[in-house]
């Protein structure tokens, strides 16, 4: 049974209330895993993704498939230090199952995108990160309102208070990483997720010169 409260004051009753929504099977969407919920207070950054892919809604865990293992080379990062630096999130929260024609996953439809908002609206009011890292076109397009990822990924924005850097999907599904000019774009990204975690560590300055973007509050749309 989904619970939401009407606010919430920490992050370990919304974490509990999240792993037991159901909010899009109560509205007729044929999800195949429970919530995939990961991270805890005080953690660097906030990572988000799509959706978890069938090996991630069967361990309840993100990033543990193929696309993961990318993601960590890209920002060449072990597991142990990309599970303790991002607190883990995405755009919805439960495994959408395979798209009806039989090629990859489906992409969660924009009503099961608002009910998940929610979530994430609440998560980054609690963990305020210092950074966020959106992975792939839906991502960037939920939260930054950046449409053409192409366009965007070797660049900083800014998401209220934090710096915001958006990566292409790992998976390659789209084909836009086999432009050897578009993977020299996501190295550049690479450095610029690492150079911030490095200022978030205490190690330098901020640049001014990153776009900003405004911080969206309540209802995603
Ligand atoms: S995708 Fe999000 S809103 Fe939908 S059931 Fe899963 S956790 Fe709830």
């Amino acid at each position: 049974m989904t619970r939401r409260r009407s606010s919430y004051r920490s992050l370990r009753s919304l974490q509990r209330d999240v792993r037991a929504c159901r909010a899009c099977v109560e509205a007729g969407f044929p999800l195949e895993s429970l919530p995939v919920v990961h991270g805890h207070e005080g953690q660097l950054a906030y990572i988000l993704g799509q959706a978890p892919g069938w090996v991630e809604g069967e361990e309840r865990r993100p990033w543990r498939g193929r696309a993961g293992g990318t993601l960590r080379r890209w920002l060449d990062m072990d597991e142990d230090e990309f599970y303790g630096t991002f607190y883990c999130a995405s755009v919805t929260r439960c495994y959408p199952g395979r798209s009806p024609g039989g090629r990859g996953d489906r992409t969660p439809t924009p009503r099961e995108q608002e009910l998940c908002a929610f979530w994430r609206e609440w998560e980054l009011r609690l963990l305020r990160p210092g950074l966020v890292v959106t992975v792939g076109g839906l991502a960037a397009r939920r939260l930054l309102g950046l449409v053409r990822l192409g366009e965007c990924v070797g660049r900083r924005f800014t998401y209220g208070d934090a710096v915001a850097i958006p990566l292409p999907h790992p998976s390659g599904a789209s084909g836009w990483l086999n432009d050897p000019a578009n993977r020299a774009l996501v190295a550049e990204a690479a450095a610029l997720v690492r150079d911030e975690l490095d200022r978030l560590r205490g190690a330098g300055p901020l640049s001014p010169s990153a776009p900003s973007i405004r911080r969206r509050t309540g209802t995603d749309t």
